[in-house]
């Protein structure tokens, strides 16, 4: 059986990521493979480690990429924090952290659920109150991001608490990272990850990682070793960290390669004019929704740049519009997952995705949708709100 070539089709990826890569990510990921220890290869690691520093905005030394998706993130830092009976608050408001709870009880740790309804942010009081009302608690774990909803959850709150009580401060920064502030040191943010495939624009496949000093003194103080091999940081230490670099496991190399240059992008940009860009970007796309009657889920003042996630009113039919969005425009958004299946879109507007000229194209698409269901009557009228924010002086 012969194969035949695949050619994708043309896609614009809108959707909760994958996100749109840069031309310079997509020729880096073709460069002639380096040995994982060769001399030229550690060089580039050593920029890798740089450039991490930079946009988590952080002097820790232990700053990496970890092999595997930013679900790989999350799972090491649980398994290199959390000890079997240990306790960790973590903060319930969709998917992410749900996710994130579960794997603190598959490694033998007590979850302590701060819940919040889905599109709320998590209550810094509440956490209070849990802090106070449970025994010694190994950490806080709170999603920035909270992609499922659109939930942009403040961080300084909680860290102050962290602080007072002497305890890890652990952030998801999966759908923030590049997008939005990740401030790691400001915040005294103890374990903090990402992905590749959002805010930064590259494919999938590396979890950007960093650990404060007293995260990595919680590590070297445990009794039982880490639960997992593959993601024992204080192995992998010894690949990243200068002097040593002892072989661990191989370096996904080309996906480094394209790390590098997608961090390289950033840095040429610059982090606070990447955050106006999202957040007038998405400021534009909720102007329209909302002109087509679909509100953000978030309140104000809680509502991710990176991240859009509107209702859909019940006469319109979510999954049917979603996929002509695909099959005619070539537009990739997201649906609900869990509890806001069928009732929400999740727009990504995340890197390489976040630009008037995509705003305006889905927009156009959703407009000429709706007219043809005969839930609009006045053409442009999206373009136009998306316009006044655009035309608005920085
Ligand atoms: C996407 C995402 C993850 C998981 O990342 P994968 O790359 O899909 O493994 C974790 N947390 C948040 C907030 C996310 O958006």
């Amino acid at each position: 059986m012969a194969v035949k070539n695949f050619v994708p089709p043309r896609r614009l990826l809108l959707g909760p990521g994958p996100s749109m890569l840069h031309p310079r990510v997509l020729r880096a990921l073709s460069t002639p493979l380096l040995g994982h220890l060769d001399p030229a290869f550690l060089a580039i690691m050593d920029e890798i480690q740089t450039l991490l520093r930079f946009v988590f905005q952080t002097e820790n030394r232990f700053t990496i990429a970890v092999s595997g998706t930013g679900s790989a993130g999350m799972e090491a830092s649980i398994v290199n924090i959390v000890e079997p009976g240990d306790a960790v608050i973590v903060g319930v408001n969709g998917v992410f952290g749900t996710r994130w709870a579960s794997i603190v009880e598959r490694c033998g740790g007590k979850a302590i659920r701060v819940e919040a309804p889905w599109g709320q942010i998590v209550e810094p009081d509440a956490i209070r109150q849990a802090l106070r009302q449970s025994g010694p608690v190994k950490a806080v774990a709170v999603v920035q991001a909270e992609t499922s909803t659109g939930v942009w959850q403040p961080l300084e709150p909680i860290s102050h608490l962290c602080r007072e009580h002497d305890t890890l401060f652990l952030v998801d920064a999966v759908t923030s990272l590049g997008g939005a502030p990740v401030d790691v040191d400001r915040w005294n943010i103890d374990v903090c990850y990402s992905a590749t495939q959002k805010c930064l624009s590259c494919p999938p496949g590396l979890s950007p990682f960093t650990l404060s000093d007293r995260a990595l003194a919680a590590i070297k103080a445990r009794r039982t070793s880490c639960q997992s091999w593959y993601l024992d940081m204080a192995l992998i230490a010894d690949y990243w960290a200068e002097g040593t670099r002892a072989y661990h496991h191989t370096a996904p190399i080309s996906m480094l390669y394209a790390l590098r240059e997608a961090l390289r992008l950033v840095e040429e940009e610059g982090l606070p004019a990447r955050f106006v860009r999202h957040q007038r970007n998405s400021e534009a796309l909720i102007a329209g929704l909302t002109e087509l009657g679909l509100p953000p889920l978030p309140p104000i003042g809680h509502r991710l740049p990176t991240l859009t996630c509107v209702t859909i009113p019940s006469h319109i039919p979510e999954s049917e519009i979603r996929a002509s969005l695909l099959s005619t425009y070539g537009i990739e958004i997201g649906g609900g997952l869990g509890p806001l299946k069928g009732k929400v879109w999740r727009i990504g507007l995340m890197g390489e995705s976040s630009t008037e000229a995509h705003v305006l194209t889905l927009l156009n698409a959703l407009e000429t949708l709706f007219i043809l269901g005969g839930w609009l009557s006045t053409p442009g009228i999206a373009l136009q709100a998306a316009s006044r924010v655009y035309s608005r002086r920085v």
